[in-house]
């Protein structure tokens, strides 16, 4: 007789954005494995109750209070941290954008729960306390971005000794040809046509700079434990191969599937097992060829050197890049700098900032307090 375990519960944070909103597809075909006991937004509540209506989460948080006197929406970011550590939920799914993660992811570790992590910036912020709250206590990170996904698929089963270099896939971007001269004067308009994935606006934009490469970079250092000079970045227009693992003895892994996100969303919830999902595309060698690979061009997109220097340099570095970067794309997603100012402010701000301390989460988020208004000092924004 097969007994079949009681569902997971799953809190998904930033269940309206793109990521929340693929994992709530996945979830909605899974509904024997999960229940969505947990939703979170930040200012969408006309598609947060929609949700809330379908899935009958046990909680729901609001982080803009929307002030409808609606009781059992609890508001503000302490909602976050309240979802994330709620005895009916197993797993956050944490789908926010940007540090204000941070205190949710390191919440639901130490209260035990395993983190399938999209957030990046987390990790990118605070590497280290996330790495310790995962040593001290029961919970886990497990990747949802696809390219640290795809690592993990690869390495599963080999100790990292074994592992001579990953090698992170790229798009390149939507201005992967553009002209150093043309990227001066590119549009919003034009830096969120991505050629390949469809996200929210501030990964596109990330993705446009490189800054997403950077980003990953130092996701895959602190996830895997792997030294910078073994993680490498190579362009694949196509993003059917999401990462390259090569082995001690020149055997090189590569995880692929169509460009979902389905796919690392569904995995971060099941690793290590893998359960059928009949909703994704099939794959299609002939329809996928040809695959193509090349160098990256770190003259035109100089945020992914920034980004990588600054993980190796560590303490309140990586802190500071990603809050400089964060702050510089909002200012262009609001018209107010041109695109090649994004790199130019983070260089900026990890120019003047990147020896602040940061041995605590306070001192880091100091850190990007600080690399926050020095950007918007810079450009008057
Ligand atoms: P979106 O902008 O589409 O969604 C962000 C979500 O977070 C929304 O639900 C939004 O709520 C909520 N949110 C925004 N700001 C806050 C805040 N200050 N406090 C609490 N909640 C907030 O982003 P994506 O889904 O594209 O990306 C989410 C994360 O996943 C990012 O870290 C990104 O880098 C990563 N990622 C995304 C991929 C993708 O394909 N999109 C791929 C790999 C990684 P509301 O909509 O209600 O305002
Ligand atoms: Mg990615």
């Amino acid at each position: 007789m097969t007994v079949l375990a009681a569902p997971k519960g799953v809190a998904v944070l930033g269940s309206t954005g793109s990521i929340g909103t693929t994992a709530l597809r996945v979830l909605d075909r899974q509904r024997e494995r999960f229940r969505v006991t947990a939703l979170t937004a930040n200012s969408n509540a006309t598609l947060l109750r929609e949700q809330a209506r379908k899935f009958s989460p046990s909680f729901v948080g609001m982080v803009e209070s929307q002030g409808d006197g609606d009781e059992e929406w609890k508001s503000g970011t302490e909602a976050l941290v309240a979802a994330a550590t709620r005895n009916d939920v197993d797993i956050v799914l944490n789908a926010i954008v940007g540090a204000a993660g941070l205190d949710a992811t390191l919440a639901a570790l130490e209260g035990g729960k395993r983190v399938a992590l999209a957030n990046k910036e987390t990790l990118v912020i605070a590497g280290d306390l996330v790495r310790q709250a995962c040593a001290s206590g029961a919970g886990e990170v497990v990747p949802v971005d696809s390219e640290h996904s795809a690592i993990l698929q690869c390495i599963t089963g080999h100790p990292t000794a074994q592992v001579r270099r990953v090698v992170l896939t790229a798009s390149g971007g939507p201005f992967r040809d553009w002209s150093a001269e043309r990227l001066a004067s590119a549009t919003v308009e034009d830096a969120l046509r991505h050629p390949t994935w469809r996200m929210g606006r501030k990964i596109t934009i990330d993705s446009a700079t490189l800054a997403n490469k950077a980003l990953e970079v130092i996701e895959a250092h602190f996830l895997f434990g792997l030294p910078y000079e073994r993680i490498d970045v190579v362009v694949h227009p196509q993003s059917i191969v999401h990462s390259f693992v090569e082995f001690i003895d020149g055997s090189v892994l590569a995880q692929m599937s169509v460009p979902t996100m389905e796919i690392p969303v569904l995995y971060a919830l099941t690793h290590p097992e893998r359960v059928a999902d009949e909703g994704v595309p099939a794959f299609d060698p002939v329809k996928i060829s040809p695959m193509t690979y090349e160098a990256v061009n770190h003259e035109r997109f100089p945020a992914l050197r920034l980004g990588i220097a600054a993980g190796k340099a560590g303490g309140a570095a990586p802190a500071v890049f990603n809050a400089a970067n964060e702050c510089a794309v909002a200012a262009f997603l609001a018209g107010k700098i041109r695109f090649p100012d994004i790199s130019r402010g983070i260089a900026s701000a990890l120019d003047k900032l990147s020896g602040m301390p940061a041995d605590t989460r306070e001192q880091l988020l100091a850190a990007d307090a600080t690399a926050r208004r020095h950007v918007k000092e810079m450009f008057g924004c």
